[in-house]
């Protein structure tokens, strides 16, 4: 096997893979190095394990309502089979692994075990062999990060999560991302009691704070207790191995599980950048143009190891317009990052598209912007005993009403966002939506019945 190759894609996940699929498509000769499992964080330890998590909180949460319809007998959530549930999940991610290793060998693709790490500009080394490539795509990803506080290594991340045996019966998560919110929202559900540690005054501050504060009622109502504004100080483990979690405000709390859902940081610590002039950003995600060029020609980088946007379809798609600029004289193909949907799969979840209200002030001005607004309570949670509210909003600028966002939270949000997405990408307005007929009954009617 000659180890000279067309492209070579560090990074078996959503983008290496995405890239040196569509690139030996167009014919070119490809190699994926890949330390680990094939998938990424996404197949093993993010998205795929999350999701049937949700649907099994989703199976508890029916349950609950089970009786309120009629079903008298269905048992409760309390009897959830953590271990059976687990072990078919597993089963299920090594099904996809090997989905994904028969893919590249369809595609011609080569494939490489082991750590990459750059020799010069144009090499690399794995296991003390040398690879080469004229164009070479970084799409490493990135790992939970840690804060450094004392007694901190007895919690654990949500790699470790997806890999518990047993659940835990209380839960501490420090964070207020998608990942601290997600995963709270799924444990309480299962019947792990949550404690929710956040530094801020609020939540997902990131997002519209309508929004954020829906988020924050519901997980009450549901029976996670929040903490806000309050850091954690130390850790320490206790003779009987529970956890005993000290608050800057001098609260104790003791839990049999901590988790660390504190953010990422991208893995470039064992690519021997220095062998390379490639350039990063101050929090060392590298640094990339429109194009995902890295400064040094012929080197590339896409997905979380560059920061822009770390969710699957974007590491997918920028894969995939780069390999068609490279390998399908298609010199303009990027990927566009503006209006990306994005769904947190929290209970309810949350869908939204373009700007949030405050942003969309900030952006164009108070005169220029219109916000359209409903909170209800869901035809589907009527008799249910938790009644978590749905809002959504439309965001619109100008005469014409452009709508700029959409803010959703509530049951089904998460279908329902895809298609609206396509209409803010394509430019439509509130009259647009207006003259669309509604569905009845649905939630999502209620977007092109604002008033
Ligand atoms: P990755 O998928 O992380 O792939 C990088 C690969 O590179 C890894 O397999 C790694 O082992 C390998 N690698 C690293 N260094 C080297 C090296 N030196 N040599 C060889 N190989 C190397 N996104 C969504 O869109 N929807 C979701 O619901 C969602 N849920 C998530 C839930 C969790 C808990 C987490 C953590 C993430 C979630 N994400 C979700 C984000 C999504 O998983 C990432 O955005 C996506 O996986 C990024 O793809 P990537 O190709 O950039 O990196
Ligand atoms: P996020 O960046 O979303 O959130 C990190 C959180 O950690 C923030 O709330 C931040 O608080 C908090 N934090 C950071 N440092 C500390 C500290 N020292 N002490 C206390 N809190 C701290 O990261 P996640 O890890 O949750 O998720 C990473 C990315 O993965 C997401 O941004 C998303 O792109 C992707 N993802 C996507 C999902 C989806 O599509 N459904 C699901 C899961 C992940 P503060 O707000 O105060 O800064």
């Amino acid at each position: 096997m000659s180890n000279t190759f067309d492209l070579i894609c560090i990074g078996g996940g959503s983008g290496g893979i995405a890239t040196a699929r569509r690139a030996a498509e167009y014919g070119a000769k490809v190699a994926v190095i890949e330390n680990s499992r094939l998938g990424g964080t996404c197949v093993n330890v993010g998205c795929v394990p999350k999701k049937i998590f949700w649907y099994a909180a989703n199976t508890a949460e029916a349950l609950e309502n089970a009786p309120i319809y009629g079903f008298n007998d269905v048992g409760n959530a309390a009897s959830f089979n953590w271990r059976a549930f687990k072990k078919d999940r597993d089963a299920y991610i090594t099904r996809l692994n090997g989905i994904y290793a028969n893919n590249l060998e369809k595609d011609g693709i080569t494939r490489i075990e082991g750590f990459a790490q750059f020799v010069d500009e144009q090499s690399i080394e794995v296991n003390g062999e040398i690879y080469q490539a004229k164009h070479i795509v970084i799409a490493t990803g990135g790992k939970p990060f840690i804060p450094n506080i004392e007694g901190a290594e007895h919690g654990i991340t949500s790699d470790d999560f997806f890999a518990l045996a047993e659940q835990p019966k209380q839960a501490i998560i420090v964070g207020a991302g998608y990942i601290a919110c997600e995963l709270a929202g799924v444990l309480q559900a299962l019947g792990t009691q949550c404690t929710l540690v956040v530094r801020k005054p609020r939540i997902l501050r990131e997002l519209d704070s309508d929004i954020s504060e829906s988020l924050e009622e519901a997980m009450r109502e549901q029976g996670i207790n929040l903490r806000l504004e309050s850091e954690i100080s130390s850790v320490s483990k206790q003779e009987n191995g529970h956890l005993l979690v000290k608050l800057n405000n001098g609260d104790t709390l003791q839990s049999d599980c901590l988790l660390w859902a504190t953010g990422r940081t991208p893995n470039v610590d064992a690519l021997n950048l220095a062998a390379t002039e490639v350039a990063q950003n101050d929090d060392t995600t590298i640094t990339v143009d429109d194009y995902q060029n890295t400064n040094i020609p012929g080197i590339y980088a896409l997905g979380d190891v560059t920061g822009q946007m770390d969710l699957t379809p974007v590491a997918i798609a920028a894969g995939r317009k780069l390999a068609a600029r490279l390998f399908d004289d298609q010199p303009e193909s990027k990927l566009d990052y503006e209006n990306i949907p994005t769904v947190m799969f929290t209970h309810p979840p949350i869908g939204t598209v373009g700007l949030g209200a405050e942003e969309a002030i900030k952006t164009y001005g108070e005169d220029e912007i219109t916000v359209y607004r409903a909170k209800f309570t869901p035809m589907a949670r009527t008799f249910a005993a938790h009644k978590p509210k749905t809002l959504m909003k439309l965001i619109c600028q100008g005469k014409a009403e452009r709508v700029i966002g959409i803010q959703m939270i509530g049951d089904g949000v998460d279908e329902m966002l895809q298609g609206f997405a396509v209409a803010v990408k394509m430019g439509a307005a509130k009259a647009d939506f207006d003259d669309t007929v509604a569905i009845h009954p649905t939630s999502a009617e209620e977007l092109v019945t604002l008033r």
